[in-house]
This record gives structure tokens, sequence and C-alpha cells, in this order.
């Protein structure tokens, strides 16, 4: 299931967009202001955010670029109904990965999201480079600075959901779901081991990770914190 995030004010348009997609296996969260899609975002991972313009308390721009000044790079699709060029590439300057004018059709929207979605797993089966390590989730091979690190397969699975919703809080639940197939039998403290363990062979001091992020009541993040 994709979870994505629909800021928009318009409710009935709101409303429209949740409809036209329930035929798909994609779950909406819905938000009409900033302040609620940043409360949304710092709940859980996004596979995709879908964000008016014009917003009651600001613009979704300063969204945008705060997700991209995070790391965070969930794909992004721009409405507005200001078909304005400079408002596009304002939008696409801010990281927006696709732009929208209003009106536009259900079944044009419903193409962008299937596509801005495919693009954004594509590299999630293939390679990613981040600092010192390169992981390679298809071929199941993984360097820190030109090291093969050997991790055992849960620990690659809570790798790769962590780097593929870089910036990203993933709620522990996800965790336990997602890496022990319902997580139902595995006790809570199985994630925290497996975490340790990931970050003992990832991190340069694991009592200060620089990217494994522990959310205290929440979860993990995979977010790099710059030197202090
Ligand atoms: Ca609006």
């Amino acid at each position: 299931m994709e979870e994505i995030l629909l800021v928009e004010d318009d409710t009935g348009l709101s409303e429209g967009i949740a409809l036209a997609f329930s035929q798909q296996p994609y779950a909406f969260t819905r938000c009409g202001t900033l302040a609620g899609a940043k409360a949304a975002l710092q709940s859980k991972a996004f596979s995709l955010v879908i964000l008016d313009l014009g917003l009651p308390d600001g613009s979704g721009l300063e969204l945008c670029r705060l997700l991209r000044s995070q790391q965070n790079s969930v794909p992004v699709i721009f409405l507005t109904a200001n078909d304005a060029e400079y408002s596009e590439v304002a939008a696409l300057e801010a990281g927006g990965d696709d732009y929208i004018t209003k009106p536009f059709s259900l079944a044009v929207l419903r193409a962008r999201v299937t596509a801005a979605l495919r693009r954004s797993q594509a590299p999630r089966a293939g390679c990613v480079a981040i600092g010192p390590f390169r992981f390679d989730f298809a071929a199941l091979r993984f360097e820190k600075e030109g090291r093969e690190l050997a991790l055992s397969r849960t620990e690659q699975k809570l790798l790769q959901l962590l780097v593929t919703n870089r910036g990203q809080i993933v709620p522990r639940q996800t965790l336990l779901d997602k890496v022990w197939d319902g997580g139902e039998f595995v006790d809570e403290n199985t994630l925290s081991v497996t975490v340790r363990r990931l970050r003992a062979k990832l991190e340069e001091d694991a009592r200060k990770p620089r990217y494994i992020q522990t959310v205290y009541g929440v979860g993990y993040a995979w977010q790099e914190k710059s030197d202090e």
C-alpha cells in the first residue's frame, strides 16, 4: 500500500482526488494546511506528496523546500490554479517533481502519480550511493569506503527501508511489519537489537549515530547529521 499525502484546501477537490484513486492500492492522508501537512510528515513516511501551491497558511513551495532541506526525496506533484510560467519554474526549483495546472482531469493526475511513483521506485531495486556508502539492493552488495560489509538478511531489509525513505521517519510498527513480515510474533526489542547491530557495522560511533537516527517513541530515520 502506497501512502500518499494530499495537501489541498479545496475540500471538494481533495475528496474528488481521493475518490478517483479509490480503485488503486493507495492510502490517502488528506490535510488542508501547511501546518497539517508538517504534522502528517512527522507521523509517517509517504511515497508521494500531492501539494497545492496556495494554502491558507502559506505556499506549498515552502513545504517542498523544507522537505528537500531535510534530504527528504519523496516525490512532490504540485497542484495549482496558477499556470504562469514563473510559477512552474518556481515549483520545479523548489524541488517539485511535477506540476499540474487546475482544472485538470483526474485521469491525467492518476497517470502522473503512477509515473512519479514508478520513477521514484526504480532506484529502489538498484544502487544507492550516500556518503561513504554504496548499497546495491538488487545484487545485495553493501560497501563502506570500498570495503564490503557483511549484513544479515534482516539488516539488509531494515537498511533498505530506511534508505529508500531517507529523510523521513519510518515508524517502529512499519519496520516490524515489513522487515519481519507482519511483525506480530516479534518482540519490539528485536528491532532495537537489529538497529544496534546495523549501526555497529555502519557508523563510526554507534552511540552518536551519524546516519541512523532514533526518533524516540516513533521510529527511526536515515538522516545524515553534519559535523558539529
Ligand atoms: Ca488552494
